[in-house]
């Protein structure tokens, strides 16, 4: 196995300046480590420039008009109206929050952190100089070449937006998620393949600015990798038509979008040169600490296959410094991370699906709640959606929890903690819940372990 030798100019040098690369960096900074990091577009990577900041910004907006839209029909005695969208000006609002939250939460901390940044696109090269050991050869944006030489590496290179091999794909040409949240002009249709958490964001943010959109998703049912009841209480928000019978159906639109999936970053890295094996998925093969098969690399973040989401990017990258650096040897716990799609209803959930349960063969037993059953929903005159849980039969411990509401992404926190302190239906049942808060359909579908006796098609095993 090939050691740092302790003699190199850095530490650390970190490829990628996402979540996962900042963590790394501010935590072995921590550790008055010298640290350089590069990039070869925007400082913060994906989720401040391109994925969850302006995404939820937009859908803020959107939600703003669709409340003025349909306020009026859901409250007696309320009459508002939506006026009409200004794409531009949507852009530049949207546009100046994701520069404010990219100064604050990355260009300055770099600074008071004091690490140096790179603009250029870096690549692995063996190091006659370092006994074949990698090295990172640079090339910068504003010319030049920059050899970097470290005692460790990290990979954090994230994903980009991956589009199927569909026939006239490219002769068509599409929107991703990416490009649709630059668009200047707002197309009056848009035809969307994929109907998981990106697909189901953008959908419904088109639609509530005044765009005609149809989702076509190949499995059988929207966000096919959450519980059944998910796809169907979603089904009725976005007026699904499934067709199951196979026919061929022509559907038309002014733009397409593609939202089919993200895949990792690797290419023109030189993994292969410095002998870092690459998966089937295209992701940067790493062990449970997150190294990969060279000993003095490492990789963090969506470019490892892992769940994409910013807070498992900056876990990988904290626990990269630790172990690379302190030799810490730290693994991470998944069993109680959360997902949140921020679609309204919000779909949020954590732990596992019945099925799933199922699958790794544990008796379960589960309850449905549904938003009828919820006060807080009641007097939002919202019921679309529901609440189910999980639970191992024999013990009652809280295996995994779904909600669809709006509050879910916020209330599902609560679940979080459940799952990972292995608390029972009847503690949570036991446990205090505000009146009037979308949290309390947890303590309620909890109490339902002991009410409801009726029969129930989930945790069939
Ligand atoms: C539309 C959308 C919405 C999302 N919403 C959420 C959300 O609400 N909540 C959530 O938790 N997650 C969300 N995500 C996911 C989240 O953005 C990602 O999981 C996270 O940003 C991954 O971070 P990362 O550090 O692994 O990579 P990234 O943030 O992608 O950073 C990788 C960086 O590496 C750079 N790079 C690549 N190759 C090279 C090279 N050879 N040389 C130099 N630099 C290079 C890239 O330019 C990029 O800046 C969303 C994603 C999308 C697309």
């Amino acid at each position: 196995m090939q050691q740092a030798s302790g003699e190199h100019p850095y530490d650390l040098a970190i490829i990628g300046s996402g979540g996962a690369a900042f963590a790394a960096a501010i935590a072995a900074r921590r550790k008055d480590r010298r640290v350089v990091m590069v990039e070869r577009g925007r400082i913060g990577g994906t989720c401040v420039n391109a994925g969850c900041v302006p995404s939820k910004a937009l859908l803020a907006a959107a939600q703003a008009r669709h409340v003025a839209a349909e306020a009026g029909q859901r409250f007696p005695g309320i009459s508002s109206t939506a006026g009409p969208v200004h794409p531009v000006a949507l852009l530049v609002g949207k546009q100046a929050l994701v520069e404010q939250l990219q100064a604050h939460k990355y260009i300055d901390l770099a600074a008071a952190y004091g690490w140096e940044v790179v603009a250029g696109q870096a690549r692995f090269i063996p190091d006659p100089g370092d006994g074949g050991g990698p090295a990172l050869q640079v090339d910068q944006v504003d010319g030049g070449t920059r050899r970097i030489q470290a005692a460790y590496y990290l990979v954090a290179t994230g994903s980009a937006p991956l589009a199927p091999p569909i026939p006239g794909l490219e002769e068509v040409g599409y929107l991703t998620s990416t490009t649709a949240m630059e668009l200047t002009e707002l197309p009056g249709s848009l035809l969307l393949v994929g109907g998981n958490a990106v697909g189901l964001e953008v959908a419904q943010l088109f639609a509530r600015l005044g765009t005609k959109v149809s989702v076509v998703e190949l499995l059988d049912r929207l966000a096919p990798l959450e519980e059944p009841e998910v796809g169907a209480a979603i089904a009725g928000v976005f007026a699904a038509v499934h067709d199951s019978d196979g026919r061929a159906r022509e559907l038309r639109a002014e733009r397409l979008l593609v939202a089919t999936g993200r895949r990792p970053v690797t290419d023109g890295l030189g993994l292969e040169a410095v002998g870092v094996k690459v998966g089937e998925r295209g992701q940067v093969v790493v062990d449970e600490q997150l190294r990969t098969h060279n000993s003095r690399i490492w990789a963090a973040g969506d470019v490892t296959g892992a769940s994409q989401f910013v807070y498992v990017a900056a876990a990988h990258g904290t626990l990269v410094a630790d172990n690379a650096l302190d030799g810490a040897a730290r693994t991470l716990d998944y069993r109680h991370l959360p997902r949140v799609t921020f679609t309204s209803p919000q779909l949020a959930a954590v732990g596992l699906t019945d099925a799933q349960v199922a699958q790794e063969g544990i008796a379960c037993t589960c309850r449905v709640l549904p938003l009828t059953q919820v006060p807080r929903a009641l007097v939002d005159r919202d019921t679309r959606g529901l609440v189910k849980l999980v639970a191992e039969r024999t013990s009652g411990r809280v295996l995994g929890v779904t909600m669809v509401a709006d509050g879910a992404g916020d209330a599902i926190l609560a679940a979080v903690y459940a799952v990972k302190l292995g608390m029972t239906v009847s503690e949570l049942a036991d446990t205090w819940a505000p009146y009037l808060t979308i949290g309390e359909g947890l303590r309620l579908a909890a109490q339902a372990f002991t009410r409801d006796v009726t029969k129930l098609s989930c945790c069939a095993a």
